[in-house]
């Protein structure tokens, strides 16, 4: 049956569901077809990406679905403790946002999502529900939050394939939770100790070596070489299943978003596992997706701002986290294996450079505003390339054409018109002199 605005949103991960609840609160119709992951697999997240969701209504348990772990690092030969970050069974998680969406009045759908096509404007979508039957749905847009899976990608020929073969474990290592990362000769590794019985190790090697040898053998051979991490096994750990292997490598898609199709999460663009970010990017990316679609659904003549908006902001995370991905590959300088020095490289640069900008000036960009992609007036100087509108919840753009219609910048008759404080009006000024707006007088 098709219904007004009815949203479709494939995929119930991080990506799918803020993006189904944040779209639920406008009033759309929503329903996300999700399909629980098959095998389970242990990752941590970040209290930011924990935020994102709570601010969304989606608020995991922190007594059932999570575990707060200390976060250690052993890299270039030294040991840090990083932060705490909180670790997540991901097929539990998955059931926890279905259950969070279904109580936010989102139609959850537990199915695997075939095949989609363009058709009236909309989009047919073929559902394969969990005994075989194929049903289909009519989306009016359709949200791809389906994590990793094919698809045209922008690749990046210098970016290698890593594979994380991992393995769980029961074992006995004291009630305190925590998580170790630990760089190797050819390889880092990743494991979680949940205070409760359950150790799980992850071993990243190069993606070529999966392919030519056997998972088992590879995935002990490996983490011998991790000191710290196979003291962890030796000290009696049990495996409790085979190893599982999860193959990445950064990649931007091509088709990011069109009139009837917008991509979140993984299935817009994946970074390095290294980075501890994944799940943050998702709902992040969900954040900034739906003022998007709002605006592709209700305000068509500022449907190519929006899509503006949405591939520029996508393009330039992707391009900032290689980079961040590439430094963190750098800071290890002990060894001079093909593993390391293809990490090492800064891909980011494929992708444009951030504008250079010698004196401050006002563009006109895509923002977000009320729900809605609109173009407004930012500043941009050398030390805001990507655009400043506000400072102390002033206009930036309306203070300038204040000022430009007085003549001057007399703060106390700024004050009195834009009904500021004295402190505000004086702070942004400041950014826009300091950023050179007003060298050549006020009519620069
Ligand atoms: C080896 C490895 C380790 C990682 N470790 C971390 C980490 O520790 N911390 C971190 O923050 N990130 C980590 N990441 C990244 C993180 O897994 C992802 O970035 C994040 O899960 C992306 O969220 P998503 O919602 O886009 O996709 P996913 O979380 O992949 O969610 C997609 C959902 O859609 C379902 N689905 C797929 N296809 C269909 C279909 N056709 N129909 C219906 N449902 C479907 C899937 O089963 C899944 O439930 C890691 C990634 C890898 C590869």
């Amino acid at each position: 049956m098709k219904s007004r605005n009815a949203i479709v949103v494939i995929g119930s991960g991080p990506a799918g569901a803020i993006t189904a609840a944040l779209l639920r609160r406008y009033g759309y119709d929503v329903t996300v077809v999700g399909r629980v992951r098959s095998q389970p697999c242990w990752e941590g997240m970040s209290i930011r990406a924990l935020d994102g969701l709570a601010n969304a209504g989606l608020t995991l348990n922190l007594r059932t679905d999570l575990t707060a772990a200390r976060r250690y690092s052993w890299w270039n030969g030294s040991l840090n403790l990083v932060n705490v970050e909180y670790l997540v069974e991901r097929r539990q998680m998955d059931l926890a946002l279905q259950r969070a969406l279904t109580a936010r009045g989102v139609n959850v759908v537990d199915g695997y999502v075939t095949h989609h096509s363009v058709q009236d404007g909309g989009c047919v979508v073929a559902v394969e529900g969990k005994c075989g039957r194929v049903s289909e749905l009519f989306a009016n847009f359709l949200v791809i939050a389906h994590g990793r899976r094919g698809g045209k990608h922008i690749v990046i020929d210098q970016m290698p394939v890593s594979v994380m073969l991992g393995r769980l474990f029961s074992a006995r290592l004291g009630k305190e939770a925590f998580t170790v990362t630990e760089s190797f000769e050819d390889g880092w590794g990743w494991a979680t100790w949940n205070g409760d019985g359950k150790l799980n190790v992850n071993i990243t090697m190069d993606g070529d070596l999966a392919g030519s040898a056997d998972c088992e053998y590879l995935f002990t051979t490996y983490a011998q070489r991790s000191p710290e991490i196979s003291k962890l096994i030796t000290s009696g750990a049990v495996p409790l299943t085979q190893v599982t292997a999860r193959g990445s490598r950064p990649n931007l898609n091509a088709d990011l978003i069109s009139s009837t199709h917008i991509r979140v999460g993984d299935a817009a663009y994946t970074v390095d596992p290294l980075s501890g970010n994944g799940m943050y990017e998702a709902v992040s990316g969900g954040y900034a997706a739906v003022p998007v679609i709002n605006t592709l659904l209700q305000k068509r003549a500022d449907s190519l701002i929006a899509m503006q908006y949405y591939q520029d902001r996508a393009r330039a995370i992707f391009r900032q986290r290689l980079d961040a991905g590439a430094d963190i590959y750098k800071r290890e300088s002990r060894w001079n294996s093909d593993f390391w020095r293809k990490r090492a490289i800064n891909g980011g640069q494929a992708f444009g450079t951030t504008t250079t900008v010698d004196r401050g000036s006002f563009i006109s960009q895509p923002v977000v505003e009320d729900g809605f992609i609109l173009s407004r007036d930012v500043f941009i100087s050398a030390a805001h390339p990507r655009g400043i509108r506000f400072v102390n919840g002033i206009d930036l753009a309306v203070l300038h054409k204040t000022v430009l219609a007085n003549g001057s910048a007399d703060i106390a008759m700024l004050t009195t018109q834009l009904s500021k404080g004295v402190k505000d009006i004086t702070a942004a000024l400041s950014l826009l002199v300091q950023n050179g707006l007003y060298e050549n007088g006020l009519n620069s």
